[in-house]
């Protein structure tokens, strides 16, 4: 975590004792700095295992520095740490592109199941067939919701299940003989980690364009479109929230010259039993669990990359799969266990992938909703996209002015004001709200990056588009006000080049504590 105590304008804590003087640095004490010989927050249950003897002396320290603290210090030190963060639990968060939605908490229930939490990767196949049940049904789930014919369950995160699907689309271009193929093809309004999937490779990116409309520019494609082509990545609907509107005719393209289409599925909360890009051609797609299927993510916790394929690309998939290795019958149930694609590109992942924080809880999501639900799911996030875009355009520009999926793109910037997204980003959070994604995608200027989820009600809604509309009469009368914001937080405005450039990753451990 960075210390941005160093790099802040603080602002003195509401909490009691002396206001410090605005250049002194604020550091929050940690468990060490709190610790008092003697104070216990545990007490230790009698052991349910055999005693043995310690290890060797040598092999013990006399003088780890463990904190001690009652229990009540302990928790009240990180509530209190927790009161400096925003999070879906506390306020509206239209991060676009992260698909911040709420996050059930039966979930959690689940996902604290004694069966599925004490479980261990190495058990015996026949201990945990529970285990195994859920992440084959996960598996075929994911199968039918996007239209494939096969589906893992192991990359860690959606970059991880780009790199695994660009992986299996260099192996079966190679196993067929196919040996030119060194490039891909990524429209400029691409997530970051889509060239940077593919340069991690060694494969060569070929930039398209977008046309006025938001889509993929047919001509620009038509002509990047050769024998030397791995494929496409694209996203769709696309970074401005946009469903290409030639999307048959820019597949059939990329077909056409024997590439593969890759599906950037992270936007795929607008599609769910809508469209399934399996249908549209798309080849092979990664699905990011903690997007639409809800579990927590950004500082919440892993990340789950799952990857779907068509039929012709299901033998490189990662090793192992699940998959039912003896068929049951009226006294016996099936048995499950995991196989070996026939090509398989190998393990992406030690063990098997994000099971108790990740499968469980995306898998309690999708029961829970049923394929009516999950329907609702993404017509209410486009709904509530378009609500806010219909509230929004007469006072925020908005580039690509159509019908939006889950999300859309505004400009925050006003004809002779120096006011910049960045200040009406920090501004909202004088407002309460976390601020959209900012600055991406970068074909849109002062990007802001707006999408509400279907979590959110009309009330807050409301409330979200008057602060905007709100902020924009501000930057006319008041731009300072923009340009000093956030001033109702514990910290001000970060010097976010200084963090980044002098990142502390440390801090607040005793100064001896790096030589144990
Ligand atoms: C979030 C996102 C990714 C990357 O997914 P991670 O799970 O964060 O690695 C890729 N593309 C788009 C469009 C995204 O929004």
């Amino acid at each position: 975590m960075v210390n941005a105590a160093s790099t802040a304008k603080h602002r003195p804590s509401t909490g009691s004792g002396p206001v410090p003087p605005l250049s002194a640095k604020i550091v929050e004490p940690t468990v060490f700095d709190l610790s008092s010989p003697g104070r216990i927050g545990v007490t230790m249950p009698d052991p349910d295992v055999p005693e043995t003897t310690l290890p060797p002396r040598e092999l013990l320290r006399s003088d780890l520095p463990l904190p001690e603290l009652a229990e009540v210090d302990v928790v009240r030190h990180y509530m209190h740490l927790s009161s400096f963060n925003y999070s879906v639990d506390s306020g509206f968060y239209p991060l676009g592109s992260c698909t911040m939605k709420y996050n059930p908490k039966i979930n959690e229930d689940t996902c604290r199941l004694p069966g599925f939490l004490h479980t261990h990767p190495l058990q015996p196949i026949e201990t945990v067939q529970g285990n195994l049940l859920l992440m084959y049904t996960l598996q075929e789930w994911l199968k039918e919701i996007g239209g494939y014919a096969a589906v893992t369950l192991q990359p860690a995160a959606g970059a991880h299940g780009e790199f695994t699907g660009v992986l299996m689309m260099r192996a079966y271009h190679k196993s067929r003989g196919d040996t030119k193929r060194v490039k891909m093809i990524i429209p400029d309004s691409a997530h970051g980690t889509n060239p940077a999937s593919v340069g991690m490779m060694g494969l060569q990116v070929v930039q398209v364009p977008s046309d006025e409309r938001g889509n993929v520019d047919l001509k620009a494609l038509e002509a990047a479109c050769d024998n030397t082509v791995v494929g496409m990545m694209l996203t769709n609907p696309n970074t401005l929230g946009l469903f290409d509107e030639n999307i048959e005719k820019v597949i059939e393209l990329v077909h056409g010259c024997g590439g593969l289409m890759y599906g950037d599925g992270a936007n795929l909360n607008a599609l769910l039993g809508i469209v399934r890009p399996g249908d549209l051609g798309f080849d092979v797609m990664h699905f990011n669990l903690h997007k639409t299927f809800s579990v927590p993510h950004g500082g919440g916790g892993p990340g789950v990359g799952p990857v779907g394929v068509a039929a012709r690309l299901a033998d490189f998939l990662p090793e192992p799969l699940v998959g039912m290795i003896e068929e049951g019958d009226d006294d016996t149930a099936p048995l499950y266990g995991f196989l070996k694609p026939a090509k398989s590109i190998g393990r992406m992942k030690a063990f098997h992938g994000h099971f108790g924080g990740g499968f469980v809880r995306a898998f309690t999501y999708i029961a829970m909703h049923g394929p009516d639900g999950l329907k609702d799911i993404s017509q209410y996030a486009v709904l509530n996209a378009n609500y806010l875009l219909a509230r929004l355009r007469d006072t925020y520009r908005v580039p690509f002015d159509r019908i939006c999926m889950h999300e859309f793109v505004a400009e925050g910037r006003f004809e002779g004001s120096d006011v910049r997204a960045l200040d009406i980003a920090k501004r909202l959070i004088d407002y309460n709200f976390h601020p959209p994604t900012n600055y991406f995608p970068l074909i849109v200027h002062e990007a802001l990056m707006i999408e509400p989820t279907e979590t959110e009600n009309k009330d807050t809604l409301d409330a979200f588009t008057d602060a905007l509309i709100k902020i924009a009469e501000e930057a006319k009368t008041q731009p300072d006000l923009l340009h000093n914001a956030p001033s109702t937080t514990r910290f001000g405005r970060m010097d976010e080049v200084k963090a980044a450039r002098e990142l502390v990753l440390c801090c607040g451990l005793p100064e001896d504590y790096s030589n144990q």
